[in-house]
């Protein structure tokens, strides 16, 4: 490609794997919750170390039925940080409980454990971190929380497949984990999603809740929703998930090249990493200071790279989430979150990217820093 193509921010890959498998399943004729689904399961859970994997129909859908399989609703309150995309808070309204927005952690982006503790009342019943932009949230200190307030963990590990804390891998710390298959996550099922638990009967549950309340046909046991993966989606998921640490580890290649060439520059801060955590790099997010967020992405626009802004807007400065909009709803004073929303921008760092572009995507950086303080 010549020197000036753009640089997209995400690159979504649906190669011909991935199409072969999909019209070998149609051509099959077995299209819903067959086999694709069950050995998508299975490997699933081989990559989370080994707990129950159930597959859902998107990420949204994986949380929902993780706060249902527990029976949070009314009444319950459910510890969530602000700054993440908007499923997160979504999920726990959708079951009729209600958000309790958490200041983060500004090195790591993620839930500040202290100001969950803090946050703690009698109505608590669970704790949902995200594992923002790939990077692992504090779980020691969140699984010390959940212990000492008898809080059931929910992790939203919809960013963060393959990421490692301590040792773990994501997704088996909590009662359960949802992860997506969204396009523009580190891999993709079209949609999909899959919730994932070591207790087997919380494993039961989903299943249930997962088909209607049923395990045998008209046997229903529980009232249920219909949040089935088809198998299309399923066996494009598989194809994904074979490729996914060699995407990761690219991932983590790019980074640390953006790592090294960013250390130059004055106005940039490049994402730490916590001593315990393994990041895989769903976003590759720095701050830019002093005001110039929005300036820089305009100019790295204009160099032909792209860039994002995940979030502008903090999930409890949505139009559902303020204060008037819902009874339960309060003002918050999450001074870490506002400060991240202003000054954080999402630079490529795909696994499609070459050296040659990583190195673009740091002088467009270095030249839009110089060009905005001028
Ligand atoms: C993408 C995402 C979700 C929702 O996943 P979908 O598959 O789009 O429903 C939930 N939480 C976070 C943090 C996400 O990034």
């Amino acid at each position: 490609m010549s020197d000036s193509s753009f640089i997209p921010p995400a690159k979504p890959e649906i190669g011909e794997a991935e199409i072969e498998a999909a019209v070998r399943v149609l051509r099959s004729g077995m299209v819903v919750q067959g086999p694709e689904v069950k050995g998508f399961e299975e490997e699933f859970s081989a990559f989370v170390g080994g707990v129950h994997c159930v597959a859902v129909n998107s990420g949204t859908s994986a949380l929902h039925l993780g706060l249902l399989a527990m029976g949070i609703g009314p009444g319950d309150e459910v510890l969530v940080p602000s700054f993440s995309f908007a499923a997160s808070a979504n999920a726990i309204r959708l079951v009729g409980a209600d958000p309790v927005f958490v200041d983060i952690d500004p090195a790591s982006y993620c839930i500040d454990p202290a100001a969950a503790a803090a946050a703690v009342t009698e109505r608590t019943r669970a704790v949902m971190p995200v594992h923002l932009y790939g990077h692992p949230a504090d779980m020691t200190a969140i699984g010390e929380l959940a212990a000492t307030h008898d809080l059931a963990v929910i992790e939203d590990a919809a960013q963060a497949h393959g990421a490692v804390w301590d040792g773990r891998p994501v997704g088996s710390f909590g009662r359960t984990a949802a992860f997506s298959f969204y396009p523009t996550k580190n891999m993709h099922s079209l949609e999909g999603g899959m919730v994932s638990t070591a207790d087997a009967e919380t494993a039961r549950m989903l299943r249930l809740l997962r088909n209607q309340g049923m395990e045998q046909r008209y046997a229903n046991e529980v009232v249920g929703a219909n949040m089935r993966l088809t198998d299309v989606a399923a066996a494009i998921g598989r194809v994904q998930l074979a490729k996914l640490a060699g995407w990761n580890e690219q991932r983590r290649t790019n980074a640390a090249r953006l790592d090294a060439g960013l250390a130059e520059l004055d106005g940039v801060v490049a994402p730490p990493v916590a001593a315990e955590a393994t990041h895989v790099y769903h976003q590759y997010t720095v701050r830019i200071l002093d005001g110039h967020r929005d300036a820089v992405q305009q100019q790295l626009q204009q160099a032909g790279v792209g860039s994002a802004v995940y979030y502008p807007t903090p999930i409890h400065r949505l139009r559902p989430f303020l204060p008037d909009a819902h009874p339960h709803n309060r003002d918050w004073d999450l001074p870490a979150t506002e400060q991240a929303a202003a000054e954080v921008l999402s630079l490529p760092v795909h696994p499609a990217l070459s050296e040659a572009e990583v190195d673009r995507v740091v002088a467009a950086v270095a030249d839009a820093l110089e060009a905005v303080r001028r």
